[in-house]
């Protein structure tokens, strides 16, 4: 079996399809050298090796290292050059490359193959000791760290004290004669703490780091790296060894990085940056600063001009701007690593649109080089990537953006500090309806409690503000006004900063750059309106979220929660009178109050949204949300309805329920006391009349909320048909019962809309508002790779959806079937709705794009 793969002159035994087992850069440097572009020859041991020789206690058996051999010959044929000579010395680097590029994670020994004699022949054959020892120098201190995990500052301590005792600022002022004294010293330092002398043997020097380099794949940065970017601890990383080049031979010598466009903006213009006379790592560390790559043209035109056919070449092949490093030796380019360019969000939309105007690819193609969830960076402000960060906590990413503000612990005193003009991020336990105020003057919301479908997310995404929920690290204190987390005590007034697109919580005021929004945005957005089969409606509940929703490109409203509506602070005290009603008597009474407030919010949405449907959700207070909590609040609430304190806590008592998200809210509520949803389906139908008499087209649909019994469907609609008879009628499908008889549902309704917050809820017994916790230990543990609450559950709440759309539609063929669950915005719920044919995804305004540009995808991909 193969292990090893050669690549050099010309020939490679891999090529850029076996990233699995070569690594991103093995692959790319086999295919560029079949390519016929210069690269030094070497081998890549496949990732397999890596597996098993952390498995195996780090040993080698003799048909891999007969194999290294055999690839090290004919590395040597083809570079004229031979590991371990005494003459004419080969060189190598010996690098990590895994699957998926994880910069700086692992480890890199260069310069590999020095010792006393070797260090010799390279300082006669380039007539240049003081490259050579320099090299030297170099070696045996990444040897020394990488493989012996030697700190570092005990060479580089000595390394400063050197240059400081002869006068030297810079490290180029060492001379051949210093530095073959510094190659002594580090080699007693080596000495010392390693408690062994320096490999002289070059063999002995390759198995250590070539160890080495496979260990690294479980060293804690590089573990941190792959649970941060899910990538799989079970890929193994493969090792490079490379012939060596050098920049650093003189001044036809240099090494740079160029990109083949813009990777910052996108732009068709070759980028980068090079230095004369330098090996990779002094680009790196910095302490040298590059020259813009055009400059190179002047320097070495020929060089340049080669190097610009690499380019088109490059990325011709690949379909896709490269990033590449490459080194000049004595005025020959070698071309050393390529790989797809990072690039921002604005820069990977021109990028896509630009290569389907050039012909390099279909608009479908292009469609799939932009990450939908990506786009949320154009929309929000984001973290200025140079800034420094103190990160204290970290949460669920319940809504994106990255905000700073001064914390407070009331909704009061956010909307208090907000009117003096300061910027506040809202800190509380949890939020509820009561808090609403204080969240529309708040930049951001953290939550200690609460998952991605809580109160404090679901506000967050349809308001389009940052919220970081589910940072169970906080220990907040209302009455102290002030949190503790991670050893630090923070106080009311003190400056946060969220970003909500990573959960990351920092202390102080991180600076953030705004969204800006270019016409590559809106081109983009219309080729993927044009592929996409389901339309794209909003989840909003006010006049205003419906005009921003529009602007979003919103094709209707999938789910206007009409409790939401009564958060406003004059209207929270009369919503409360109704739900604490004795009798129906004192109920109309509060409704009464209520249907004006409905119907002119309803001829606001509905004419922002003219021309599409809208569906409306009659009630669905979830009771716990609605009812005051805290003495104070009980106060407040008894003197605003003329009850007595003990009347009032008398009647909350009575409305207590052990388990609310499973209590008498939805459809329940809606038939124990008619009187209320037919108090909304009237400010339906008057405001749709008001909207008629205006010559506006509107089109208003009443969805009956937890629905879970074909009768109670049945129930409700004979009842309100009555007052409305030619608005269509649906359901949300949001309780597993629903799903199982979906059928006989779908005789009593126009539509469906899955309400996936409360399925995901209720088929896993996962409560929407305490699962976080859980929830976190859960993905840690790979028992569940995702939030399902965040992501659609295929195998389970899928499952349920894929058999409510069957039988629905087998009962009835004119079904439309859309989601307004939370998972309407988030991509691979979105494909997945598309592939089981739905009508539509309704989302937060904000995540419109997203949800088009993956509607778009999906239908690609399929
Ligand atoms: C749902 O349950 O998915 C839904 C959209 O309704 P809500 O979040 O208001 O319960
Ligand atoms: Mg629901």
């Amino acid at each position: 079996m193969s292990f090893v793969y050669f690549f050099g002159s010309g020939y490679a035994d891999g090529n850029a399809s076996m990233k699995s087992e070569l690594g991103g850069k093995g692959a790319n440097l086999a295919e560029m050298t079949a390519l016929g572009l210069p690269v030094p020859a070497g081998f890549t041991i496949s990732t397999r090796v890596c597996l098993e020789y952390i498995r195996d206690g780090a040993s080698f058996s003799r048909e891999l290292m007969n194999q290294i051999e055999t690839a090290l010959k004919k590395t040597e044929d083809s570079m004229g050059a031979k590991f371990a000579d005494a003459r004419n010395p080969l060189l190598v680097s010996v690098r990590s490359g895994a699957r998926i590029s994880m910069p700086g994670m692992m480890d890199t020994v260069l310069n590999l193959g020095l010792n006393e004699m070797t260090v010799e022949a390279l300082a006669t054959k380039t007539d240049n000791p003081r490259f050579a020892y320099d090299s030297y120098r170099r070696f045996i201190q990444m040897y020394s760290s990488v493989v012996k995990d030697l700190e570092t500052h005990y060479m580089e301590d000595e390394l400063e004290s050197f240059k400081k005792m002869n006068g030297y600022k810079e490290d180029t002022e060492l001379t051949a004669s210093d530095l073959k004294e510094l190659v002594g010293v580090f080699k007693a330092i080596y000495q010392k703490h390693i408690m062994e002398a320096f490999p002289e043997d070059p063999y002995e020097q390759l198995w250590q780091a070539i160890g080495a380099v496979f260990k690294s794949w479980n060293c804690p940065r590089a573990k941190k790296y792959r649970e941060i970017h899910s990538i799989s601890h079970d890929w193994g990383t493969a090792v490079n060894i490379c012939s060596m080049v050098y920049g650093n031979m003189g001044s036809t010598s240099g090494t740079g990085v160029c990109f083949t466009r813009d990777p910052s903006t996108g732009e068709n213009v070759f980028y980068g940056e090079f230095l004369i006379n330098a090996q990779g790592e002094d680009v790196v560390a910095g302490i040298r600063t590059p020259k813009p790559l055009h400059l190179l043209e002047k320097e070495m035109p020929e060089v340049f001009i080669q190097l610009e056919n690499v380019r088109n070449k490059l990325e011709a092949h690949y379909r896709d701007v490269q990033d590449i490093e490459f080194t000049i030796q004595e005025g020959k380019l070698y071309i050393l690593q390529t790989r797809n360019a990072k690039r921002t969000t604005q820069a990977a939309l021109k990028i896509a649109i630009d290569f389907a105007k050039e012909g390099l690819m279909t608009k479908e193609e292009a469609l799939l080089r932009v990450n939908a969830q990506d786009l949320d960076k154009l929309l929000h402000p984001t973290l200025d990537p140079r800034a420094h960060k103190q990160l204290i906590a970290k949460g669920l990413p319940a809504s994106p953006g990255a905000v700073s503000g001064r914390a407070v612990f009331t909704a009061l005193e956010a909307e208090s500090w907000a009117a003096r003009g300061e910027l506040v991020i809202l800190v509380r336990d949890e939020t509820s309806p009561e808090d609403i105020g204080g969240m529309y003057a708040s930049q951001g919301f953290l939550t200690a409690r609460g998952g991605m479908t809580s109160h404090a997310a679901v506000v967050a995404r349809q308001m389009g503000k940052c919220c970081i929920a589910g940072c169970s690290s906080l220990n907040i204190s209302q009455t102290q006004k002030s949190v503790k987390v991670s050893g630090i005590e923070i106080l009311e007034g003190d400056w946060l900063t969220l970003d909500g697109t990573t959960g990351e919580v920092m202390l102080g005021k991180v600076e953030t750059k705004n969204a800006e929004l270019s016409g590559d945005f809106s081109i983009f957005m219309d080729w993927a309106k044009e592929i996409r089969h389901m339309k794209v409606r909003a989840n909003a509940d006010t006049p205003r979220d419906a005009q921003y929703a529009r602007s979003f490109g919103a094709e209707g409203i999938g789910l206007c929660r009409t409790e939401h509506m009564f958060f406003e602070e004059n209207r929270l005290p009369v919503v409360r009178q109704m739900i604490l009603s004795k009798n129906s008597l004192e109920r109309k009474a509060a409704l009464d109050k209520l249907l004006p407030f409905q119907r002119d919010d309803f001829v606001g949405i509905l004419s922002a949204m003219e021309g599409y449907e809208v569906t409306i959700r009659l009630l669905d207070p979830p009771l716990h949300e609605f009812l005051p909590h805290t003495d104070k609040d009980m106060m407040t609430l008894a003197a605003q309805l003329g009850f007595s304190l003990e009347d009032l806590k008398q009647r909350v008592r009575a409305l207590h329920e052990a388990n609310p998200m499973l209590g008498h809210r939805g459809c329940r509520l809606g038939i124990s006391h008619p009187e209320i949803y037919e108090m909304q389906v009237r400010a339906i139908l008057e405001a749709s009349e008001i909207c008629k008499e205006q010559g506006k087209k509107v089109f208003p649909e009443i969805m009956i909320p937890l629905v879970g019994i074909e009768t109670e469907l049945k129930w409700l609609r004979d009842r309100l048909q009555k007052i409305a008879p030619n608005l269509p009628f649906g359901t949300m499908i949001e309780v597993p019962r629903a799903a199982l008889v979906a059928d006989k549902i779908a005789r009593h309704a126009d539509f469906f809309s899955f309400g996936t917050n409360d399925l995901t809820q209720t088929t896993y017994g996962f409560s929407r508002d305490d699962s976080a916790p859980f929830l976190r230990v859960y993905k840690q543990e790979h028992i569940l790779e995702e939030d399902p609450f965040a992501v659609i559950d295929q195998d389970g709440v899928g499952r349920l959806i894929k058999l409510a759309c069957e039988l629905g539609r087998k009962e009835n063929p004119g079904l439309k079937l859309g989601i307004c669950g939370e998972h309407g915005g988030e991509p691979a719920s979105v494909q997945f709705c598309n592939n089981l044919g739905l009508n539509y995804v309704s989302c937060s305004p904000f995540r419109i794009p997203i949800a088009m540009l993956a509607a778009a995808q999906a239908v690609v991909k399929k």
